[in-house]
């Protein structure tokens, strides 16, 4: 079989740990025997995030916005212990961050769904794919312990310097009292990215919040995303037959809970923070999940949920065989394939990806899989395979469906 071409390249972000060597085997064995694989590659490991004081992922991040779409490895967020581990100049911040802030975007995270993993809510048949805003409110919120009686207000100096204020409360006695945020930037790009994604994924979109009870900050938000839709979103969601709806946070949890799925779920900051685990959960596994950061501007970074398993790869350099589940990693390889095949007219690149992901699936369906997914399958019959074992078998089965 002739490889197939590509004409733009990838942004390739290659991480650290456990991540790391399924990269390179996700690599050699699904994807360049097949493809003529051409990327840009940014060695994101933490060894070289400190060699060049954390550049190479402010320029991966660039790259990005030249050609659009990105795969990324998992990456270690430094902390303490990892300061010693690798002897490090700084505790450089979260890679996932900064490339956030670069691109400004939102993060889409959905289930990949195969049959024997089973989610624990009953009508679940489709992914939920949930979108969490990621600036302000509550995670930049100024906060005060209030000792005892006393009037506390919220205070807006103009530049022009002139204010205007409003009680929060008169304390009778001692309390607590938090002030948050957010901007209209910040929002408008989380509507726009949210709208964006619904259209190039063919799903319908969900807006919750609480504006019953925060009649100026949550209607905000609603305000926003309506004004947003109307102008530059309905006639596009009609032409697609899309719907999109607003609706409070309460009512939006008995319908999801009751839904089928299929849709994206997009959630304020805080929310989104405690919804995630649960979609996640629900569905069955974090090593199950992808996640594609995308920018109003419409670049794309895919990845998987999960961490570089870092348990794992103290074991792999032990030498003892692991079984780490390398699916939401094929599946961002995949995703980033499939939307350069959008992208640039490559319908066999396309197809490839559809094909690889198809190949993943079967494997697991038919009782082949890794050792977290054989703890919770509701198949009789499983064979545990190691990492290795597991993507030659999704090798197989791919060759034939090509
Ligand atoms: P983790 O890598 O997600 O792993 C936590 C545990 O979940 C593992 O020990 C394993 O459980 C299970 N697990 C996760 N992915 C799995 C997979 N693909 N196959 C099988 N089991 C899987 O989280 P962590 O250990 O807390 O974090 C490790 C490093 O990852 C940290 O340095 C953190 O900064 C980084 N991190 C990066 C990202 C990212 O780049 N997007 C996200 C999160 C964390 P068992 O041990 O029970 O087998
Ligand atoms: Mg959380």
């Amino acid at each position: 079989m002739e490889k197939i071409k590509m004409t733009t390249p990838l942004v390739e972000m290659d991480g650290d740990e456990m991540t790391r060597i399924l990269w390179k085997m996700i690599k050699e064995e699904l994807i360049t025997p097949f493809v003529e694989l051409k990327t840009e590659y940014y060695d994101l490991g933490l060894e070289n995030r400190d060699r060049t004081n954390d550049q190479v992922t402010v320029e991966s991040a660039e790259a990005t916005k030249k050609y659009g779409v990105a795969v990324k490895c998992a990456t270690i967020t430094p902390n303490a212990s990892r300061m010693e581990e690798y002897h490090l100049k700084e505790m450089w911040k979260s890679p996932n961050g900064t490339i956030r802030a670069v691109l400004d975007g939102t993060v889409f995270r959905a289930p990949i769904i195969v049959k024997g993993i089973e989610p624990y809510v009953r009508t679940w048949k489709k992914p939920i794919t949930l979108a969490r805003h990621a600036y302000g409110d509550v995670y930049k919120a100024s906060e005060m312990v209030i000792p005892g009686p006393g009037k506390v207000e919220l205070v807006y100096t103009a530049t022009d310097g002139s204010t205007a204020s409003e009680t929060v409360h008169q304390f009778d006695g001692a309390g607590v009292v938090q002030g948050m945020h957010n901007l209209d930037c910040s929002i408008q790009s989380f509507a726009r990215s949210c709208f964006q994604y619904a259209l190039d994924t063919k799903q319908d979109l969900w807006f919750a919040a609480k504006d019953t009870i925060s009649k100026k900050y949550d209607h905000h938000f609603k305000d926003e995303f309506e004004d947003i839709y109307e102008k530059e979103y309905k006639a596009k969601f009609e032409e697609a037959g899309l719907t999109y709806f607003y609706t409070l946070i309460d009512d939006a949890i008995a319908r999801v809970i009751k839904s089928e799925g299929g849709f994206i779920w997009a959630c304020k900051n805080y929310d989104g923070d405690v919804m995630s685990d649960m979609v996640a959960t629900a569905f069955g596994s974090l090593a199950m999940m992808t996640s594609v950061l995308v920018s109003p501007q419409g670049y794309y970074e895919y990845e998987a949920a999960h961490g570089t398993v870092q348990r794992h790869y103290y074991q792999h350099l032990k030498g003892e065989e692991t079984s780490t589940n390398p699916v939401a990693t094929i599946f961002a390889w995949s995703g980033a394939l499939r939307k350069r095949g959008e992208l640039d007219r490559l319908p066999a690149l396309s197809k490839f990806a559809d094909l690889l992901e198809q190949a993943s699936i079967e494997t697991i369906e038919a009782g082949r899989m890794t050792k977290d997914l054989a703890l919770i399958t509701s198949l009789s019959d499983v064979a545990v395979l190691n990492s290795g074992a597991f993507i030659r078998e999704i090798r197989a089965r791919l060759e034939t469906l090509l």
